[in-house]
């Protein structure tokens, strides 16, 4: 579905309850988004062409100049990428138009950097960093008859970008909610493809396509740093602890971007097989299905998550995840569940004999258990079936 599937309304509230300490946190993010917003600009101004190309030049720059936490960064590339492409349509259509800048108090929010809690009337904001929130109450009207109601009570519309606007001292949300278009959905009933992804140890991501992604680029970065870490430490001295600092953020840097050059290959994946989406486990359930993996994997199933999540996105692809319920035990052929249907990176089945690559497998199961999920979610959005390669897999 692209954006244009949608139906897009705007809620406009005020926002109320925002301790004076909130409100230096909320006006401090704000004026550290409009530097992104202006340093994305000047970098991407006459350089890109689309969003996605401004956020793969500007996410780092963005990410080690500014204190924005990932979903702000990515959202200031998203709207400097909006930002020039207007300015090069009014351009193209004889127009005039200087470069753009971003002077107003405002900033934009995702479903990701903030939550509606409905029953409560209340938000909660990402402020600077990627964990520290604020929350508010909405000012509704005091009858359930405002039209504020009709968007915010109804499940079929959903809520997506919105502005934050901070003027003559008070804040108001302009509360963005989209819903599926009816049209769309009829034209698109039963033949959508979802794309089935995997997230592991050995390999970070393989798809139900058979595209296997290896972790090894991450893991000897890490592996690098630790070496370092353990010789500065015994030193000890001021300087070792700058030295580690600074490797410290050129291993954070060089992991996102290997987790970049992932992401924009699962999404070509799911664009090359036509899928309409992208299905993953949810990640509390990875963390139950592989205690083992250290916080460092955590983080880089979060991040490659969010990366495909907004990549997706531009691209008009939904991302989803499902609980990964015996997705490593159970042959995606017949069904069959058992613990031993898998040694390590072999999944062999125990009743139809059925060989393959373990996480392929797994693969395969994520968009299978996407498909079995029911109405609310794969047959609202049409979709039957999965992306898949016949045949057994292994890693190139
Ligand atoms: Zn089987």
């Amino acid at each position: 579905m692209s954006s244009d599937d949608y139906h897009h309304r705007t809620v406009i509230t005020r926002l109320t309850g925002l301790s004076g300490e909130d409100e230096r946190l909320l006006l401090e993010t704000i004026d550290e988004w409009r530097d992104a917003c202006n340093l994305v600009v000047d970098l991407a101004w006459g350089v890109c062409e689309t969003k996605s190309d401004v956020q793969d030049l500007a996410y780092e720059q963005v990410r080690d100049e500014t204190e924005l936490g990932s979903q702000h960064a990515v959202l200031a590339c998203h709207g400097a990428g909006d930002a020039i492409s207007s300015c090069n349509e009014r351009l193209q259509s004889g127009k005039k138009a200087s470069k753009p800048q971003f002077t107003a108090r405002s900033i934009t929010y995702d479903k990701r950097s903030m939550t509606v809690f409905h029953d409560r009337e209340q938000v909660s904001l990402t402020t600077l960093g990627d964990y520290a929130r604020v929350r508010a109450d909405l000012v509704l009207p005091n009858d359930s008859d405002g039209y504020q109601y009709q968007f915010l009570d109804d499940e079929e519309w959903e809520y997506t970008e919105s502005t934050l606007h901070y003027r003559g001292g008070d804040w108001y949300l302009h509360l963005g909610f989209r819903k599926p278009n009816a049209d769309n959905d009829e034209s698109a009933t039963t033949n959508g493809t979802v794309l089935g992804v995997d997230l592991g140890v050995n390999q970070i991501a393989v798809t139900s396509t058979a595209r296997f992604f290896s972790a090894g680029a991450l893991t000897h970065a890490r592996h690098e740093f630790e070496k370092t870490r353990n010789g500065l430490q015994k030193t000890g001295t001021q300087s070792a602890h700058r030295t580690l600092e600074n490797r410290a953020g050129r291993e954070r840097r060089h992991a996102r971007h290997v987790l970049h050059v992932v992401a924009n290959g699962i999404v070509e994946e799911a664009l090359e097989y036509d899928c309409d989406g992208i299905v993953f486990e949810d990640l509390e359930g990875i963390r139950t299905r592989l205690p083992e993996a250290e916080w460092h994997s955590q983080w880089a199933f979060r991040t490659l998550t969010e990366f495909v999540e907004y990549k997706a996105e531009t691209e008009g692809i939904f991302v989803e995840t499902v609980e990964p319920q015996n997705t490593s035990k159970r042959c995606a052929d017949c069904g069959f569940t058992h613990d031993g249907n898998r040694a390590g990176n072999e999944f062999e089945c125990q009743s139809c004999g059925k060989r393959n690559h373990a996480d392929y497998n797994a693969a395969k199961n994520v968009a299978k258990r996407y498909l079995r999920r029911g109405p609310q979610s794969s047959r609202r959005r049409g979709v039957s079936q999965y992306a898949l390669k016949s045949g057994p897999r292994t890693p190139s």
